[in-house]
């Protein structure tokens, strides 16, 4: 930095050798097949780095030696083809590349006025997963950074909009969702101080129609302000049958959230369209692009029926802010918590317009080909049992024999030996194993390794 020049920035020659720097090393790594890579204890980065913030600064070239011999390959690269835990996030080169150029670019994507070129993009990607829900022409919505913020920010929108109408005196707090509902609906339900009651799922762990009646007369209907259903469950990969639970939600006049964090991205997939029948009547919808869509981190996209009733609920209010509220241009921040947004959506964008939408067709059937065909391993290896039918591109399984420190011990090893990075998951109070395919690179023979350790 130069503040002598009257302008904070570095001298000609510090950016060239930034740029030069940093450039190299964006381009190697979104060239090579990612390592694995692995963590570090706080005392071993401790020891090996000492203070790299220092009042008069470390230089670039230390500070980017610190960045990729130390603090790089202590990071995961969920990128890996057998990193398969929890939700992979394999973004699209297209994606990646243009996620340097956000970066270069201070777009303030809150409002029209600041950055309408961006959010006229990103409203064209918003049009695309509106189209493949199925959802109205008016429908439309904001990126935000992840599915926690976009069930909080629908919930809130849900509450306000049933407070305006319930009868004088009627303030509705309960939201109803299933056990297989991500944490993240507890999370919110904690956050609106709201109470989230649990339905029982059907003979096929799903949310349906009819339990959710019982559990709406059990409580009184008018307690509730929403019903979260869920497209694609986290552990599982469930879809909750969304028709029958529309149907119940319309009768009583309830907002329906549809979670499809991560799975909502199976509806560009023709194979699998149809278990979401029914979507297409929720009044929110929410979808990670950085989750089965190939966008980078942090991305959810979240869209509602009608704008207007996230409009009512979220558009903050201040004497400084009037020139954009009371402008009638789109502006994302009124569709959500959070003022300030970077221009999230613009990468997922770029690799849409780059690669269209067929090739994202095609990219998820692959992953559900690849999860179709660790299902039938799994099925057809004597030692291993499959927990529950696949829906989508999650398989959980277990390990006949094996107990908790079992499974631990075998994922531990894994990542040792950077063979994989497959950590267990629980479902009933046992452990299990747990594929999450969303990443198109991973194939049969990083599946049939990672099942080979298992023997
Ligand atoms: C991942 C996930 C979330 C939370 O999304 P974040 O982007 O991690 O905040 C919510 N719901 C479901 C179903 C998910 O899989």
């Amino acid at each position: 930095m130069n503040p002598a020049s009257g302008y904070s920035r570095n001298t000609h020659q510090e950016l060239t050798d930034l740029l030069d720097a940093v450039t190299e090393y964006a381009e190697r790594r979104i060239r090579m097949l990612p390592p694995l890579d692995r963590p570090r204890t706080q005392e071993d980065l401790d020891a090996a780095l000492g203070r790299t913030v220092t009042p008069g600064g470390i230089g670039g070239s230390e500070a980017m030696r610190v960045f990729v011999d130390e603090l790089a390959p202590a990071c995961l690269s969920t990128d890996h083809p057998r990193y398969l835990s929890f939700i992979p996030c394999a973004p699209s080169d297209a994606a990646v590349v243009f996620d340097l150029v956000v970066g270069a670019s201070s777009i303030y994507a809150g409002s029209w006025l600041e950055g309408a070129g961006a959010v006229w993009a990103e409203n064209q990607a918003l049009r695309w997963i509106a189209d493949l829900a199925g959802l109205p022409e008016r429908a439309g919505g904001v990126f935000v950074p992840g599915g926690t913020v976009g069930n909080l920010s629908a919930l809130v929108t849900a509450r306000a909009t049933a407070r305006r109408q319930a009868r004088a005196g009627v303030r509705p707090w309960r939201v109803a969702a299933t056990a297989g509902a991500h944490s993240s609906v507890a999370s919110a339900a904690e956050v609106m101080d709201a109470e989230l009651v649990g339905v029982v799922g059907d003979a096929d762990w799903r949310l349906s129609g009819p339990a959710l009646r019982a559990t709406l007369e059990a409580h009184g209907p008018e307690t509730f302000f929403a019903v979260v259903a869920t497209a694609g469950t986290t552990n599982f990969g469930i879809v909750d049958d969304l028709a029958s639970v529309a149907q119940v939600c319309e009768e009583y006049g309830l907002w329906l959230h549809v979670d499809g964090a991560y799975g909502g991205a199976g509806l560009a997939a023709p194979s699998v369209r149809d278990r979401y029948a029914g979507v297409e009547r929720c009044d929110s919808f929410i979808v990670d692009p950085h989750k089965w869509l190939f966008a980078p981190f942090d991305c959810c996209a979240l869209l509602y029926r009608d704008p207007a009733l996230a409009r009512a609920a979220h558009t903050q209010r201040a004497g400084y802010l009037d020139v954009l509220t009371e402008a009638p241009e789109w502006n994302p921040t009124d569709y959500a918590v959070g003022l300030t947004r970077r221009a999230r959506g613009l990468p997922f964008w770029f690799s849409l317009a780059v690669n269209g939408t067929d090739a994202y067709t095609a990219a998820v059937e692959r992953t559900l080909e690849v999860a179709r065909f660790a299902e039938a391993e799994v099925v057809r290896r004597e030692h291993l049992e499959l927990v529950r039918a696949r829906d989508l591109s999650v398989i959980v399984f277990r390990r006949l024999g094996w107990g908790a420190d079992d499974y631990h011990a075998w994922s531990d090893r894994l990542l040792d030996e950077q063979l994989g990075f497959v950590v267990p998951t629980a479902h009933d109070g046992e452990t299990l194993a747990r594929f999450a395919v969303v990443n198109p690179a991973t194939t049969e023979d990083d599946i049939r390794a990672v099942l080979d350790t298992m023997s």
